[in-house]
Parts: C-alpha cells; structure tokens; sequence
C-alpha cells in the first residue's frame, strides 16, 4: 500500500500527480519522506521584545478600515493600524488588494512579517483571520513547483499518513533507537510533517540527520571497502628495525601525532591493497620527515620511490632536507626540467636498473621517458596537483605503486571524511614542541608608517620580511602596477640600508627564482610580492609577513601566507591590515588573531563560508543531505561513521537486524556499482 502511486490516495488526480512528479513524488511512500525544508514558527512575544528586521508574529485587533492604493494593474499597497498590548501598530501589506475586502475594522489578526521597531510597522507577509493559535505555531514550509501550494501538499501528506502511516518501515535497528534515544520512524515522520512541539520536532530531526549520515557513510565505507580490494597493489615487507633505527636517528623525536600517521601509512604500505591516502598538515607540521620516513620503509623492502612537488624551488629544498635526513645510506636524485643532456640520460638509466632509490621533481617525473625499474611508493605534496591522467599514466606503465598525497591546506574533518569518501584521510594535528606560535596583529592602514618602521628594526637584527600587496581581483595589470609602485614606496623609504626586492606573477621563472635566491641568501631584506610567495617556499631568516587588504582574502589563504614565517628560531610576526566593512570580514580578521592551528581555522572559515563556498561551487561534489547538515551537525556525522566502521568491522549487515538497512544498500547499487 505505501508503495502505491500516489493516484491510490483520495483526492489526488491525474493533474495533481504530474505536478509532484515534478517534485520527484511518485509514491505515497515518496509524499510520506517529502520532508519541509524549513518551518515557521510563529511564536507571540511582548513587544517590546521584538527585535528589528526580524521576521515576527502579532496579533491585534485592526482600528481604521484599510486604506488600499493600486499602482498599475497588479501593484498595490494596504495599509491599516493595529492595536497590539494598547501600543498602537501600523500594517503594510503589498500586492494583496483582496485582502481588504476580508479584513474589517474590529477584526482579530494575526500577522507575520518584518518587524521594524523604530516605526513600530510590520510588512506583512503571512495573515489570518482571528487570534494566533497556539497549538499551530510551527507550520512546515514545503519547497513546491507548478500549481502545487503549501496547503495543497500538507492536505496530500495528511491523506498519506491517514492510509499508510502505520505502514512505515523502520530502518534503523532497535539498538541504535535506544542508545541515542531517537523516535521510531513512524512517529518522526509524522513530527517532521505535524511538528506538536519544539522538543518533538529536534528529536524527530535528529533521527533523521542520523539516519542520513549512517546510510552516507555505510555507502562510502562500503564502496571504498571494495575498491581497496579491486585496487591492485603491493604489499611491501620493509624492514622494521631499520625503520626504527632511522626514526631514532633522526635529530629530533617525532610528535605523537607524527607516530600515528606514521603508523597508519606503514599498515597500507605492508597491505596487498593499494595505499589511497591524504596526509593533512598544518606548514611546519613536519609531514617531510613523515614521507621520508615511509619512503625509507619502501626502500627497504626493496622498493623505488618518488616524491612530486609544485615547483622546481621546492624539488631542490626536499632533496637537500631529504639528504640531511638519510645521509649517504640512500640514493636521492633531483629530476626536473632544467636537468638536460647526459646528466638527464645517466639519471633515467640509473632510475631503470635500480640504481637510484628515491626521485625528487615536479610532476614530469612520473610521465614520459621515465621508467622505474619498481616504483613502490608515490607522494605528493600539494594534493591538488595530481588527477586522474597522473594515475592513468602510472597504470600505463604497468606500475601499481601506493600513493600519498600530502596537503598543508587543513581540511575540515568534517567535510574531509565526507568529500574524500573514497580516500583514507590522516590528520597530523599537532606542532612539534618548542615552536614559538606566530604573534598575529590586526591594524589600520595608517599604521603603516610605524610597521616600516618594526621592519627596519627586525632587519637590524638580521631577520627578514615580506610585504604581500593589496589585492585586487578584476585585473592581473593593476595588481603588478600596485606592487610596483609599493616597491618603488618602500625603496624611496629604505634608501640604501635596507635591500628591497619584487616578485609577481609576470616575472619569468628565472627571474622569479633569482629573487627567491636573493632573498634566502638574505641579499634582500624586504621582499615585496604579490601572493605568488604563498606556495612552500622556505626562508626561515624571515620573520615578519605584512599583508595588505587582508580582508579581501580567505581565512585559508591568509593562514598559507603566515605559514612562510615562524620557521626559525626566532620570535615571528603577521600584520594584518585591512579595514573590513563587514561583520563576517571582521570575525575573519579576529580569528587569525586568536588562533594560529590552521584546522581550528578551517572548521570557523566553513562556519563562516558553508561548505559549498569551501570548495568552491562546482567541484564540491558533496552529498546533498535531506535534513542534516554537515558543519552543524558534525558531531552526528562522526558518531555515524564510527558506527558505520563497527557495523562493517563486524559484517553486522548480515545479521536480522540490519536486513532494512541491506535492502536500502543492495538498492542503490552499492555492491554492484561499477568501480572506476
Ligand atoms: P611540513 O612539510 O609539514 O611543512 P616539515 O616536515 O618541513 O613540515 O617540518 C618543518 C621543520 O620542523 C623541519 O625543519 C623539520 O626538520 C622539523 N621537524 C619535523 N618534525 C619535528 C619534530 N617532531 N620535532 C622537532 N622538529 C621537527
Ligand atoms: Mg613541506
């Protein structure tokens, strides 16, 4: 019966069908879980405690007949005064000629709309006849399409409820009903439609939000579950107690949550699956020693490996800090594009007959004429940068090798399990001991006279700055012209003594790499740039990083350019100047003030900017959620997945309990999808 068309309900006919199947409403089923996307809630309150521009309800009696002026034929505006608690109240009704015919001086109302408190007025956009009712104060607003209406659609719901309410299946097991105290689903459905109180109407959601994101995650678990099966890989045997002795070799010990990622990347190493996996980690973090350290396991289990970065500069820093690690027990070489002739030509040999252990470059090196005689491990630094032709290259060649990517750009957890559903993600969410945390300044624009100034003396102390340039987004030709001209300003300023240097996008690469050179060797002291500097590089002479207009940009970038200080030894600096116009600009500028752990930042910018806007719009490929929410309801997200990796762990699935949740999987495809 409740999976009967929805035409088997009284009252809906051929023409009320084609319009809810526009609204994807085909069976009474469908109509009973067609859930309001937001509810009303008219709740009288005192005057006096309303607050303004809110969206209110009153009621009152009406003291003048209503006053209606038309503009054209359509238009029109109707206006009464009202007596609210002996205060009087003007009304304001737009385009709702008809009403003054059924609105009468004398008359009870109840009005709903924008209250604006200075004129005591209120634009009305809901209305009735009669004193508010209280039992009725929540009311469900259903997103519609064609002629279908918001009374309409409740009717239809009330019939279906009528007939088949009693028929609906429960889905979770009795188990997880009780410990989290949630309704049946018959009850919930009926609150989220008939909502008889608050209370009933937040347990009724929350059911629902677990619900959603148990299913999301027993899909994903389960669809990852099996690629990781399908994924042809290499168990690679290394040898722990050399592993070991490395780790203990190294001049530092490794944080605790250095250790657990470490340990999760040895298990996928040692698994006959192929490693998929995302290593986040704030700048500084210490993710290099992380990856030289698994590629030392690769390496003695008799693997090759390969570590891919953006840039050359970069390429060139990993090997040096990569040779320092490992001394001369392993074969590094560097292979980018500037590497020609015959030095290429031995490097390529050596790469085919094993010669070489690990290679270090931009992402050419997986490609073309490069062969591997086996490559055992592949990372990534700067995840972005390496799709889906990469890996199809590699498979080309026949290789499966594990892969880790590595970003400094902190994923909320919250959306990383979820975006990433297919991708085992590691976290390492700690600094190590003894960094001196990055003091953050908020200032105006006319401070700064007095922070070239702090510069001048931070230089005199032999430490270094960079000036990040306003930022102006609708012309890459201006933004060049501006930090040129702050450039030309800040040299006028510094005369001789202090050593200015520039760097934007327009510079060739060797230009650009010249003034990176200059800068590290500390031949340049200020150094102005546009945000090119924002990726990896390493100076950690510098300790002071100005950045103009900081509100026009993004707590995430914001976060990427700080991270070019505090590398060193010494006390570092940010100076934020900005002057935002907005409450949201400002919250931005006082959160990098407060805190300096990017994941802290990244779960206030997804507060601030939604997850859509977080990925940008078009690639964030997150699950629509009927009811949940992913940034609100986080802490329903992780306890559904937790549960979800028990019942997997298990095979609970298998068991009576779990045979509605099977049937919902086994539907939509999960164990007979086409993996990629
Ligand atoms: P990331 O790649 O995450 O930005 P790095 O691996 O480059 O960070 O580490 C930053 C610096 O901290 C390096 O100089 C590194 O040698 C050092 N470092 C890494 N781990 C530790 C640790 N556990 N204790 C002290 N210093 C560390
Ligand atoms: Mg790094």
């Amino acid at each position: 019966m409740i999976n009967d068309p929805i035409t088997s309900l009284k009252g809906i006919g051929e023409k009320f069908a084609e319009d809810l199947a526009a609204m994807d409403i085909f069976t009474i089923s469908d109509l009973l879980n067609y859930f309001p996307y937001r509810y009303d809630v008219f709740e009288i309150k005192p005057i006096a405690e309303l607050i303004h521009d809110d969206k209110v309800t009153i009621e009152g009696t009406i003291l003048n007949p209503p006053s209606l002026r038309m503009y054209g034929r359509k238009k029109s505006r109707l206006v009464f005064q009202l007596e609210v608690e002996g205060v009087v109240v003007k009304a304001v009704m737009f385009n709702r000629s008809f009403a003054k015919k059924q609105l009468q001086q004398g008359d009870t109302v109840t009005l709903t709309g924008k209250w604006d408190a200075h004129r005591l007025q209120i634009t009305v956009s809901q209305y009735h006849k009669g004193p508010a009712n209280r039992n009725r104060s929540i009311q469900p607003v259903y997103s519609l399409k064609g002629s279908v209406t918001n009374l309409r659609l409740k009717k239809a719901i009330a019939g279906a409820m009528k007939a088949c309410g009693s028929e609906i299946p429960e889905l979770l097991p009795e188990h997880y009903l009780q410990a989290y105290k949630l309704p049946l689903r018959t009850q919930a459905v009926k609150t989220m439609h008939f909502p008889s109180s608050r209370v009933a109407l937040k347990h009724a959601r929350r059911r629902f939000i677990y619900e959603e994101f148990l299913l999301f995650q027993l899909k994903v678990q389960l669809l990852r579950k099996r690629k990781k099966e399908a994924a042809k890989g290499n168990a690679q045997t290394y040898d722990k107690e050399k592993v070991q002795a490395f780790i203990d070799s190294l001049p530092f010990k490794l944080t605790t949550a250095q250790l657990k990622v470490l340990q999760q990347i040895l298990v996928d190493l040692a698994s006959p699956y192929r490693m998929n996996r995302l290593l986040q980690g704030d700048v500084g973090s210490g993710k290099t020693v992380v990856a030289a350290i698994a590629l030392f396991a690769g390496i003695t289990a008799g693997k090759q490996g390969a570590l891919m970065v953006p840039t050359e500069i970069l390429a060139e820093q990993h090997v040096q800090s990569l040779k320092a690690f490992f001394g001369n027990k392993v074969n590094i070489v560097l292979l980018t594009g500037s590497v020609k002739g015959k030095k290429r030509q031995q490097i390529l040999t050596d790469l085919r007959n094993h010669h070489v252990d690990i290679v270090i470059g931009t992402h050419a090196l997986i490609q073309d004429e490069v062969h591997f005689a086996d490559l055992g491990l592949v990372i990534v630094d700067e995840q972005h940068r390496f799709g889906v032709e990469q890996r199809r290259t590699l498979r080309n060649k026949g290789l499966h090798p594990d892969v880790l990517f590595m970003t400094a750009t902190p994923i909320p957890r919250t959306l990383a399990i979820t975006a990433f559903g297919d991708m085992d993600v590691s976290a390492i969410d700690e600094m190590p001991a003894g960094r001196k945390e990055i003091e953050t300044y908020w200032v105006k624009a006319n401070m700064f006279e007095r922070i070239l100034h702090f510069i001048a003396k931070r230089v005199e102390n032999g430490e270094q700055a960079y000036v990040i340039c306003p930022l102006i987004e609708e012309s890459d030709k201006l933004d060049i012209q501006d930090a040129v001209e702050l450039y030309e300003q800040l040299k006028a300023y510094y005369g001789e003594d202090i050593q200015v240097g520039l760097m934007h996008g327009r510079l060739s690469s060797a230009e650009k790499d010249q003034v990176m050179q200059d800068f590290s060797e500390n031949k340049l002291q200020v150094l102005v740039s546009t945000t090119v500097v924002e990726v990896g590089v390493n100076v950690p002479n510098a300790t002071i990083m100005v950045i103009y207009d900081a509100e026009r940009f993004g707590l995430a970038q914001l976060h990427q350019l700080r991270g070019r200080v505090g590398r060193g030894e010494q006390q570092s600096y940010c100076i934020l100047i900005a002057e935002p116009k907005t409450e949201v600009g400002k919250e931005r500028m006082r959160i990098m003030t407060e805190t300096t752990n990017g994941f802290k930042l990244a779960e206030e910018d997804l507060h601030l900017r939604g997850p859509g806007d977080f990925f940008g719009k078009k690639q964030s490929g997150l699950p629509d959620f009927k009811v949940a929410d992913m940034v609100h309801d986080y802490r329903a997200l992780e306890t559904a997945r937790t549960d979800a990796e028990e019942i997997i762990k298990n095979n609970w699935l298998q068991t009576p309990d779990f045979q509605p949740i099977l049937a919902y999987l086994k539907d939509e495809g999960v164990f007979s999808m086409k993996l990629d």
